[in-house]
């Protein structure tokens, strides 16, 4: 048997309990999550079968999914002679994590945590327990300063410490939405030089913050909204304003990326994008999706299955790929990325 441990935003742990499940079962793995509302962690046990697939893919409402190797509970303030055990059973680590629920709680931990690093590293270093070349991070999950779980993670895979990535907001950026693009990225593809278009098109694009992102990576976008788009950004990159209703609006030659923002309901998105992808107006979509109030995982799947059931009676357009987060950045809603291909 086997436990993993996902973070999420505090008061999702229902939702990635039930992602867990769905994918277990596709799996054939027998199991159940144990999770406590607001806690920002659920932890899943599997009792015949492995989740490592699951890790592979990457969950919708996992911050973090890690494989935990095993539980502390009460370990006193040596904690790193009681740890040592298990980790040097576990190791070697290229990274060590030092991860902690999203919770007010779990941030009070963040000054021991510093400390508790300085302490730790060069002993696993000297050791040889750390190394950059190795293939695994080593997870400290702290659920308060004496308890947790210690878990691992393949380094292949993109994660961040805490499942938080803190992004710096440059002045010029026309809006705080721009973060999410950036996170979405990193999320996606591990870095932010992974989107290669040249061409896009930002539906709802006011005050700017996404076009924005586009637009510094040298992309012409076109920018779709009623509302006024920042003056700076119009000055100084290429965007063209377009004053027009994101629903009807189309582009006169097919572009590379199609990106929206604009709140509506999530069935009204998802076919608005689908209309972009499947006739071919725009090879791939990055766009948020507001969620329901209940049931959200399986509302979401839904649409989303959906999405690549039509994207997929296309095979001559490319490979169909999708990917969608619960971003730091996102509140009541997901970022998805559709696309033919994956160059983009
Ligand atoms: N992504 C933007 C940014 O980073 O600055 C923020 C977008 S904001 C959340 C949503 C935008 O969608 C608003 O500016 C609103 O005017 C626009 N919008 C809503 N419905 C629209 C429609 N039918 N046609 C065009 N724009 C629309």
């Amino acid at each position: 048997d086997e436990t993993l441990l996902g973070l999420c935003r505090p008061g999702f742990e229902a939702d990635l309990a039930a992602e867990l499940n769905f994918h277990a079962a596709d799996n054939m793995v027998a199991g159940y999550p144990r999770a406590t509302a607001h806690s920002g962690y659920v932890l899943w046990h599997s009792q015949q079968g492995s989740m490592a697939a699951v890790m592979e893919s990457g969950l919708i409402f996992a911050r973090s999914l890690s494989l935990a190797i095993g539980q502390f509970a009460d370990i006193g303030d040596d904690r790193i002679s009681a740890l040592w055990p298990l980790l040097e059973d576990a190791a070697p680590f290229c990274e060590v994590y030092l991860d902690h629920p999203d919770t007010n709680e779990g941030r009070e931990l963040q000054r021991f945590l510093k400390g508790f690093r300085k302490a730790l590293e060069p002993r696993l270093r000297k050791a040889g327990l750390l190394r950059q070349n190795a293939r695994q991070r080593v997870h400290l999950f702290f659920s308060d300063s004496h308890n947790g779980w210690v878990s691992t993670s393949p380094a292949a895979i993109p994660l961040a410490e805490g499942g938080v990535r803190r992004l710096k907001l440059p002045s010029e950026a026309p809006s705080r939405s721009a973060l999410k693009v950036e996170e979405a990225l990193l999320r996606f593809f591990g870095s932010t030089e992974a989107l290669t278009a040249r061409t896009a098109v930002d539906l709802g694009a006011a005050p700017g913050g996404w076009s924005w992102q586009l637009a510094r990576r040298g992309i012409k976008v076109q920018a779709v909204d009623h509302g006024k788009l920042n003056a700076q950004l119009l000055d100084e990159y290429p965007v063209e304003h377009i004053y027009g209703d994101a629903f009807t609006w189309r582009p006169r030659s097919p572009v590379d990326l199609v990106v929206c923002d604009v709140v509506d309901k999530p069935a009204r998105t998802l076919q608005q994008m689908e209309k972009w992808l499947v006739q071919g107006w725009s090879r791939a979509a990055l766009f948020n999706l507001k969620l329901p109030m209940k049931r959200r995982f399986q509302e979401v799947w839904q649409l989303l299955e959906k999405l690549s059931a039509s994207m997929e009676k296309h095979p001559e357009r490319g490979q169909v790929e999708i990917k969608a987060a619960h971003l730091y950045y996102d509140r009541e809603e997901i970022t998805v990325w559709a696309a033919f291909h994956r160059d983009y």
